[in-house]
């Protein structure tokens, strides 16, 4: 069976310790990478976690003496990552690229809906105080749906290849997979980007329901449907973390 899922982590069971320092507390990933010869320690900014991998045969109390040596390091890059948004009012959040700023019209009917306000564009909310974050985050993935589903469309009737369903997901890890059965999942967060780095996430996943891999075949039909594949490929590398920060449960 082909495994077609883009940028997975490779199996094996993942622990995790917390490293002490400061008065913080930092929870350390473990992942035992077999070809690994030593220990490397990474923070992660698109899910603001720690990732330790070491060798297979490590122990796990030289784990935790390697991360508590490095424990001050781990708190600098974390406390150098870009601030979470919340979605609450005031708050400013990039929707198809462009920063609109939250705003509470609690009197008013309606749900959620864009304006243009006298200082920008704007996302109104209705209702209670406790709902806006719920709120804004459902109109963004409504309007990501709407989106990806007719950038889709667009593609498949020029490839005459339908997918069988489109999901949105919320992974760190992916922004767009197609599986086997021809089902594309999509992370919902491609509607913060500008337009054209969602229409290529569309083309991209498209592609793949003809190519379920990454050859010179699957990218000569992305480029087809998508010719600036290039740029938005390197839009994702620079800019791709920070469109985690945005609606963050917790922030
Ligand atoms: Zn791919």
């Amino acid at each position: 069976m082909l495994r077609l899922f883009e940028r997975r982590t490779p199996p094996g069971p993942v622990a995790h310790i917390d490293v002490a320092h400061a008065g913080e507390v930092y929870r350390v990933a473990l992942k035992r990478v077999a070809t690994s010869q030593r220990f490397t320690l990474r923070v992660r900014a698109a899910s603001r976690d720690v990732l330790l991998t070491m060798p297979e045969r490590s122990s796990l109390r030289a784990a935790r003496e390697f991360a508590e040596r490095n424990a001050a390091w781990i708190g600098a890059r974390l406390a150098r990552l870009p601030q979470p948004v919340a979605f609450a009012a005031a708050a400013v959040t990039p929707l198809r690229g462009v920063d609109h700023t939250i705003v509470h019209r609690p009197g008013e009917r309606g749900v959620v809906w864009t304006e243009t306000g006298p200082a920008g564009p704007i996302i109104c909310v209705t209702g209670e105080k406790p709902f806006i974050a719920r709120r804004v985050a459902d109109f963004l993935k409504r309007e990501a749906r709407k989106d990806l589903e007719a950038a889709v469309a667009r593609h498949s009737k020029r490839l005459g290849a339908a997918p069988r369903r489109i999901a949105l997901r919320d992974t760190a890890s992916r922004w767009g997979s197609c599986s086997s059965t021809g089902s594309l999942n999509f992370s919902w967060r491609l509607i913060l980007a500008p337009p054209e780095i969602l229409d290529y996430l569309a083309a991209h996943e498209v592609a793949h329901i003809v190519h379920m891999n990454h050859s010179p075949m699957f990218w000569k039909v992305t480029r087809r449907l998508f010719p600036d594949t290039e740029r938005a490929e390197a839009w994702l590398r620079v800019n791709g973390a920070d469109l985690h920060r945005f609606g963050a449960e917790g922030a």
